[in-house]
C-alpha cells in the first residue's frame, strides 16, 4: 500500500475488492494470508489438505513451487512474480478438470496480492477450437485446402450404403492423375508443380456444381470425385470429360505458361464393389488405363480392366526378377539395301529387338512388357541391357566378320531412357568402351517422344552431335505429318508396318508411302520400309523409292549366332 493513499480509501478499495467476482488474496512475502475473499477461498479450499487456508504457496506448491522462491526474490514494489500463470490441479473422482489462472505481483515491501480466476470454462471452448482445427486439417488438404482422402470416404461410404439399401440412388466416382506431372516439378522445381496442383483444384470446384459432388486431393497430384444424385451414366460421362477438358486447358504458375492434360477413370455406382478403398482403387484402374491409351482421356470402368491391372502387376513382378536373373535377350532382324543394284538383298544393318525367355510363359514379346516396364520405372534398366548388348554384338560382328558384318545395329529408346539426366554421357562410354565408331549405332525414336518436347529434341541434338544416328521409328502411326518431319532432328525415317502391309492393295497407301520418301529425300534423310512381308510388298517399294527395307521376307529378328550364320554367303550353286 502507497503512503500517500489514505487509509479510509484504502479500505473501501478493499471492501470493493472483497466482494469482486474474482479472487483476491493479500499475503506475506513468504504467502502467509492476511487478506482473502469469498471467490479466492473457493477456488483455492480444493487445494488445501487439511482444510485450512493460511499460506498461499503451500496450497499451489505442488503446482507452482517456483514461485515462492520467485516471491522471496522480487526486489522493487510492483514486481510481478506470475501473469495469468495456468494452474490444473488433478480432478477429484471424475469430476471435470478445473483450471485456475493466478497473476501475483509485489504490493510493498512486505506484501503480495494475487488475482485469481476460474478459466476452466474458457480452457475447455480453447480446447475444442484446436480439437475442431486438427479434425478440419485432419480431413483437409493443406495445400489446396480441398477435403482429402479421409473425408471423401464418408460420402462414399454413404453412396454404397444408400445404393445397398436400394435407393436407386445413381452415383459415379472419378478418380483424376495429371499427366507428366513429374516433369514439370523435375525441370521448373516442386513450387511450380505445387501451383499447378492448386490451380487444378480450384478449377475442378469450379467446374462442378456445388452441393451435387465432392471433389478431394487423394495423393500428389491425384484428385478423386464423388458425383451424386446424378439422372444417368451418360450425366457422369459428360461430367467427366468436362472436368477433364478444363483442368488440361493451359495456364499461367509463376510466370510460366504450363499445359498438363489430366487422365481420369469414371466408375459407375452400378459397378461398384466392395468398400470405399476398392471402389476408389477401381476408379483408379480405370484411369491408369486412359493413360495407358495416352492420356488426357477418361476411360470408364469396367471389370475386365481390373483382371488386367492384375496381370500387370504379375508382369511387374515377373520383369523384375528376369532383369535380375538375365531372362531378357536381344534378338537382330537384317535391314536389307532395296536400290544398289550390287547390293541387293545385302544385310546393310540390323534392328535390335528385346524378348523374354520366361520361365513359364515361354518367349514373351515385347508388346506385352514394354509398356508394363514403361509404367513400372523399369525400362530404363531395360532400355539400357539392350543398348549395351547391342553395341557390344556390334563390334564383335565387327571384329569376326569384317566385311560381311552388318553396318549398323539400331536399337529402340523409351523416353524415359532420353530423359535420364546421363543418358548422352552413358551412350559415348559405351562407345568408347566397345570402340564402336558411333556411326555404326542407330537410335530410334517414335514421333510422340520427339515431337513438340523441347528437352528430348536438345538431347537426340546431342547425340547426333556424337555422331549417332537417329531414326524415327513407326513414321505415319503418331499425330505429325509429312509437313513437320522437319521438326525431327533424325537422318532416317522407317515407314510404319501399317503402309506397307497395305501398299499393294490400296492406292491411297502407295501415295503417302511415296509422298514420304519424297519429303525425306529433300531433307536429306533416307528411308526404311517396316514389315516387308511379300515379294510384291518388295517390289512396289523399292519402286516407289524406299531405301531399304526390313521384313519377314527377308528374316525374322534372330539370335546374334543365328544372324551370323544368315549373313554367310550361300554357296552358288555349281
Ligand atoms: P519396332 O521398333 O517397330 O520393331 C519392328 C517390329 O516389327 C518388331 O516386333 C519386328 O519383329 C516386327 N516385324 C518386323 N518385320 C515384320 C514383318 O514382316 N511382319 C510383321 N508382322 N512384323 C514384323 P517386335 O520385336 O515384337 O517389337 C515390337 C516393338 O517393341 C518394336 O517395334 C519396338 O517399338 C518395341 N521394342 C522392341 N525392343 C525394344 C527395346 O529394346 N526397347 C524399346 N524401348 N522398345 C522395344
Ligand atoms: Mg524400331
Ligand atoms: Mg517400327
Amino acid at each position: 500500500m502507497s503512503a500517500d493513499v489514505p487509509q479510509a480509501a484504502y479500505e473501501s478499495l478493499m471492501q470493493f475488492l472483497y466482494r469482486a467476482p474474482i479472487g483476491l488474496v493479500q499475503t506475506s512475502l513468504v504467502g502467509s494470508i492476511e487478506m482473502i475473499n469469498p471467490t479466492s477461498a473457493q477456488l483455492l479450499m480444493p487445494l488445501s489438505r487439511d482444510g485450512s487456508l493460511d499460506n498461499l504457496f503451500d496450497l499451489i506448491d505442488s503446482l507452482a513451487p517456483q514461485l515462492r522462491g520467485q516471491a522471496l526474490a522480487s526486489q522493487r514494489e510492483g514486481d510481478v512474480i506470475c501473469d495469468a500463470l495456468r494452474l490444473t490441479p488433478p480432478a477429484a473422482g471424475g469430476a471435470a478438470a478445473q483450471t485456475l489462472s493466478i497473476s501475483i505481483a509485489r504490493l510493498d515491501g512486505g506484501r503480495l496480492m494475487a488475482v485469481l480466476d476460474d478459466i476452466s470454462l474458457q480452457v475447455r471452448q480453447e480446447q475444442h477450437l484446436i480439437e475442431r482445427r486438427l479434425r478440419d486439417a485432419a480431413l483437409t488438404d493443406a495445400m489446396t485446402r480441398l477435403p482429402n482422402r479421409v473425408a471423401l470416404s464418408g460420402p462414399i461410404g454413404d453412396a454404397l450404403l444408400r445404393r445397398a439399401g436400394g435407393s436407386g440412388h445413381q452415383f459415379a466416382v472419378l478418380y483424376l492423375n495429371c499427366d507428366r506431372f513429374r516433369r514439370v516439378n523435375d525441370l521448373l522445381g516442386t513450387a511450380v508443380g505445387d501451383g499447378l496442383l492448386s490451380v487444378m483444384a480450384a478449377r475442378l470446384q469450379g467446374v462442378l456444381r456445388a452441393g451435387e459432388s465432392m471433389a478431394a486431393r487423394v495423393g500428389g497430384d491425384e484428385f478423386a470425385v464423388l458425383l451424386g444424385d446424378l439422372a444417368s451414366s451418360d450425366d457422369a460421362l459428360a461430367i467427366g470429360r468436362r472436368v477433364i477438358d478444363t483442368l488440361g486447358q493451359p495456364c499461367q504458375v509463376s510466370g510460366h505458361a504450363l499445359t498438363c492434360s489430366v487422365s481420369g477413370g469414371l466408375l459407375l455406382g452400378d459397378l461398384a464393389e466392395g468398400d470405399v478403398d476398392a471402389v476408389l482403387h477401381d476408379a483408379s484402374i480405370a484411369m491408369v488405363e486412359a493413360k495407358r491409351l495416352g492420356g488426357a482421356r477418361l476411360v470408364a470402368f469396367e471389370p475386365a480392366l481390373r483382371e488386367r491391372a492384375v496381370q500387370r502387376g504379375r508382369t511387374e513382378a515377373d520383369l523384375r526378377l528376369a532383369l535380375a536373373e538375365g531372362q531378357l535377350f536381344v534378338v537382330y532382324q537384317p535391314i536389307i539395301a532395296l536400290r544398289e543394284p550390287e547390293l541387293e538383298r545385302r544385310c546393310v544393318g540390323v534392328e535390335a529387338l528385346v524378348r523374354w525367355r520366361h520361365p513359364q510363359r515361354g518367349i514373351v514379346p515385347p508388346i506385352e512388357f514394354i509398356g508394363v516396364a514403361e509404367e513400372c520405372g523399369l525400362i530404363c534398366a531395360l532400355g539400357d541391357h539392350v543398348l549395351a548388348t547391342a553395341v557390344r554384338q556390334q563390334q564383335c560382328w565387327r571384329d569376326e566378320l569384317g566385311p560381311l558384318a552388318p553396318g549398323w545395329t539400331a536399337v529402340n529408346l523409351s523416353r524415359a531412357q532420353l530423359q535420364q539426366p546421363d543418358f548422352v554421357a552413358s551412350v559415348q562410354a559405351l562407345l568408347a568402351a566397345s570402340g564402336l565408331p558411333p556411326q555404326c549405332l542407330q537410335l530410334e525414336v517414335t514421333e510422340s517422344m520427339a515431337a513438340q518436347d523441347a528437352s528430348v529434341q536438345a538431347v537426340l541434338q546431342q547425340l547426333k552431335a556424337l555422331g549417332v544416328v537417329l531414326a524415327l521409328d513407326d513414321f505415319g502411326t503418331g499425330y505429325s505429318s509429312l509437313a513437320s518431319l522437319h521438326q525431327f532432328p533424325v537422318d532416317v525415317v522407317k515407314i510404319d508396318r501399317s503402309f506397307t502391309s497395305q501398299v499393294d492393295t490400296s492406292q491411297h497407301h502407295r501415295v503417302l508411302v511415296q509422298a514420304t520418301v519424297m519429303v525425306a529425300a529433300s531433307l536429306g534423310m533416307s528411308t526404311v520400309v517396316e514389315g516387308v512381308e511379300t515379294e510384291a510388298q518388295a517390289a512396289l517399294v523399292r519402286q516407289l523409292g524406299c531405301d531399304k527395307g526390313q521384313g519377314y521376307l527377308y528374316s525374322r529378328p534372330l539370335e546374334a549366332q543365328a544372324l551370323s550364320a544368315w549373313l554367310q554367303p550361300v554357296a552358288s550353286p555349281a
